[in-house]
């Protein structure tokens, strides 16, 4: 199992982590940089009209292979742990046959929030998940666990795979 942290560590926001084994792939989260490579307040407007390659030149988009729309689909799912753009502000941009796990609460607020804010606009594959309903993706098993978090029916992550426990605690 290998844990591979694209963006989120020495910032706050643009959060995404990777988890892989030999077999599988997720993600959890794809947000939104709150500031620029350069340091500055992330203005949304960058995005329109750029594509994936401009975007991962611009480092907005982190370098992750097949992850993206027109790239051979190698990521297995994505975990979305709550509502608010820093963690799933970039999700316009995956591969439209990857499955995007969160709860029901957090999928309403992105459907809302997408008729308002400028982002690449199309329908996701979204799967609406539970507090404490284990599911399982690949080699991994996951289980949400609902969190107070200033974001409606935000979630936590358990990840079990390989004999090995990680915990995805979002903004909590
Ligand atoms: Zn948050």
């Amino acid at each position: 199992m290998q844990l591979i942290i694209h963006r989120g560590t020495q910032e706050i926001g643009g959060s995404c982590v990777e988890i892989k084994t030999t077999n599988s792939r997720i993600l959890i989260d794809l947000g939104m940089p709150l500031v620029s490579s350069s340091g500055e307040r992330f203005d949304p407007n960058i995005l329109k009209g750029k594509s994936v390659e401009d975007l991962k030149k611009l480092a907005v988009l982190p370098r992750i292979e097949g992850l993206y729309k027109d790239e051979k689909r190698s990521i297995d799912g994505i975990l979305i742990s709550h509502s608010h753009l820093d963690h799933y502000g970039l999700l316009g941009y995956v591969h439209p046959d990857i499955p995007i796990y969160m709860s029901e609460g957090a999928k309403e607020l992105i459907d809302i929030t997408n008729l308002f804010v400028y982002r690449e606009a199309r329908s996701l594959n979204t799967k609406v998940i539970s507090n404490k309903e284990s599911f399982s993706i690949g080699d991994f098993k996951i289980t949400p666990y609902l969190v107070d978090h200033s974001a409606s029916d935000a979630l936590t992550f358990l990840v079990e795979v390989e004999r090995k426990r990680i915990f995805y605690s979002g903004d909590f």
